[in-house]
């Protein structure tokens, strides 16, 4: 695996950076950042903690949580995903805010999904941590593609429930990102949250 030098933009810390990986984590003074073409960004982040101990592979999994506005314009067939979850959120109106919630990390499609809408509906509680527990999955989706996948993502989970909406249209503002590190448990390809 190729590798390149990297200094912390907050302390200046050399560190190395498997390509795979598109952040780099500074052991130092806990800055994220990732390298772009006008030089390096920090990242705001947070790091969830194990709630239990399972004896399985620990990794702590990149989401993109992207603080977003949702405004329905229109809907032909109430109790759609999205118009339940905006009712939910704003007691009845057709307009609110929720944190979507992108897996940033590379995934068979289905499981892929399966996150993005499980997070989304049910924002996960954890406890924070200033530091790393298990391993970091690599982050390969970055925030731009984060913010388009959000749109198509809250349309798919419309879409595969047939006969419950025929119709929607809808404006998605993300207004703020963070990359949120999940803890979870790994075996055979099957993630179980550990949070
Ligand atoms: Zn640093």
């Amino acid at each position: 695996m190729r590798v390149v030098q990297v200094r912390c933009p907050r302390c200046g810390r050399p560190s190395f950076s498997k390509l795979r990986d598109s952040m780099v984590f500074c052991e130092d003074c806990r800055t994220l950042h990732t390298v772009t073409d006008a030089g390096p960004v920090v990242i705001e982040h947070e790091i969830g903690d194990f709630a239990r101990e399972l004896p399985m592979r620990k990794v702590h999994m990149p989401f993109w949580r992207l603080f977003s506005s949702v405004n329905i314009l229109s809907e032909t067939v109430s109790g759609g995903w999205v118009a339940r979850l905006m009712s939910a959120a704003s007691g009845g109106s057709r307009s609110g805010n929720l944190f979507i919630f992108v897996p940033a990390v590379d995934l068979p499609p289905p499981v892929y999904k399966y996150w993005a809408q499980t997070l989304t509906t049910n924002p996960p509680q954890y406890r924070s941590v200033e530091r790393f527990t298990a391993e970091r999955l690599p982050t390969t989706i970055d925030e731009e593609s984060a913010r388009k996948l959000a749109d198509f993502l809250i349309l798919s989970f419309e879409a595969e429930k047939p006969g419950v909406l025929q119709d929607i249209r809808y404006e998605v503002a993300v207004q703020h990102s963070r990359l949120i590190y999940l803890p979870f448990y790994e075996q055979g390809g099957q993630y179980q949250p550990g949070f």
